[in-house]
């Protein structure tokens, strides 16, 4: 291309943000890079459970703001909120979200990056704003420090899913079939909700219940690892209730569950589920139920100048970071090469989970596998060390503003696998 590639990215969290550097740093003489996002910061949502329990406010902590990231780049940042997407003629319109009462404007592109995420469904439960509780940005960490710190009273917990609603179409590629969207953060918060209850004289693991609307819980982490998780946990005292089949309702007493059984509890901590966006409902490059469908490039088998990384894509199944860091790898590459017009080949995507969850007291657990999707790895470390590698992680995002080096994720899987205290 002789003029350069306009290229649009929309989202600026973890898939986004990062993608965006990435484009800066494999093509930025050839691109012009627009960034949109409603707000000018990154929430840095997988350590908001730690800030919490060691009593911190997250909008203080876990807000990293990145448009000196940006314009060090070059790369233009609009804020507002994208209300439509005309894939058939290459435009995005927007709404400047800094005032209200701002005009729908538009923006037409070459190549556009689909990063927005999901809508977290806590609307869709009953009673969750009086009753419930969660972790899943600054505001309800914020709300859930202040009742823990403040007026809970040390009766029984319970931590987990609301069913999730995948989505399917003949052309996304065969991807394994999840029934809660993302089951990693109920057992960290478990582990983590323990150790801040024996330090506070509530009990430990005592009352604590963790459920799941499936048959059993955080499957995606493959056979071998939870034959060794479920009998940890029930060793340690959590109670476990599986096959709930979804949430009915909160109240001041409990939790009711689809399958019209109901567990006591004051303090109820919810994941609920992930839904995809009202502006890629019924769109012609969305499955049935509005998420991006792409190959494992992360492109659009029918508009080829459009793809999607982290968890608006379809074929992110469970919703996890990690995952999406793995599609912005691969999805970079193509682009730029793309861009460049260069030949390089470039390996899809091959689904791994790879996570480092706190469990309190300064120590983590390390979880690598990919046997969900029919691989064979396989590991599962605790110790210091995991901990001190997720608080590692965050604080090299936040250094580098997404701008994670390709050694830094293979140094973390190194010294993960041979954690040793
Ligand atoms: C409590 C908790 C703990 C977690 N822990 C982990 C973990 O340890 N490891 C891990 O890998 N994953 C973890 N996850 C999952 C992880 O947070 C998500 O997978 C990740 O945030 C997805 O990144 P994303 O960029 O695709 O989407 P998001 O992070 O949701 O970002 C989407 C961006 O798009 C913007 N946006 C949305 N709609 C619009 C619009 N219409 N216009 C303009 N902008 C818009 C938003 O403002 C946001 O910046 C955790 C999740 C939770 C809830």
């Amino acid at each position: 291309m002789d003029k350069k590639a306009k290229v649009l990215i929309l989202g600026a969290n973890f898939s986004g943000l990062t993608m965006a550097r990435y484009m800066h740093r494999l093509a930025k003489d050839a691109i012009e890079l627009t960034v949109i996002d409603c707000k000018n910061y990154l929430n840095f949502i997988p350590n908001i459970p730690i800030e919490v329990f060691n009593n911190h406010n997250p909008a203080d902590t876990m807000e990293f703001p990145f448009h000196h990231h940006l314009k060090k780049d070059g790369t233009a940042f609009i804020q507002a909120m994208v209300t439509r997407i005309d894939a058939d003629n290459k435009i995005v319109y927007y709404t400047p979200n800094e005032r209200d009462g701002a005009s729908e404007e538009k923006i037409t592109y070459d190549y556009v990056v689909i990063a927005l995420g999901c809508r977290l469904a806590y609307d869709k439960i009953e009673g969750f704003a009086e009753y419930g509780h969660t972790f899943s940005d600054t505001f309800q960490g914020n709300k859930i420090r202040n009742y823990l710190h403040n007026e809970y009273k040390g009766g029984p917990a319970v931590i987990g899913s609301d069913t999730f609603h995948q989505g399917s179409s003949p052309k996304t590629p065969k991807v394994p079939q999840a029934i809660a969207a993302c089951e990693g953060p109920t057992v960290e918060v478990a582990f983590s909700l323990a150790e801040w209850k024996q330090k506070h004289g509530f009990g430990g693991t005592d009352g604590i219940t963790l459920f799941t609307p499936g048959e059993v819980m955080v499957e995606d982490a493959g056979e071998t690892i939870l034959a060794e998780l479920l009998p940890m946990l029930k060793n340690m005292g959590y109670g476990y209730k599986n096959n709930t089949q979804g949430i009915k309702r909160l109240t001041r007493e409990g939790i009711e569950f689809n399958d019209g059984s109901q567990l006591e509890a004051e303090l109820k901590i919810v994941i609920p589920d992930w839904v995809p966006h009202d502006i890629l409902q019924n769109q012609p490059f969305t499955d049935d139920k509005g998420f991006v469908i792409t190959d494992w490039y992360m492109r659009n088998p029918d508009y080829p100048e459009l793809f999607c990384i982290g968890d608006a894509a379809a074929v992110t199944v469970p919703k996890l970071g990690a995952l999406g860091h793995q599609e912005l790898t691969v999805a970079s590459k193509v682009l730029a090469n793309e861009i460049l017009g260069k030949n390089e080949e470039v390996e899809p995507v091959s689904p791994m989970l790879l996570c480092y969850g706190d469990m309190g007291g300064s120590k983590g657990f390390y979880m690598h596998t990919n046997e969900w999707w029919g691989g064979d790895k396989h590991t599962l470390k605790t110790g210091h060390t995991p901990y001190l590698m997720k608080i590692s992680f965050k604080e090299m995002y936040r250094l580098t503003g997404g701008d994670v080096p390709a050694w830094g994720m293979g140094l973390s899987e190194v010294i993960g696998e041979h954690t040793f205290f």
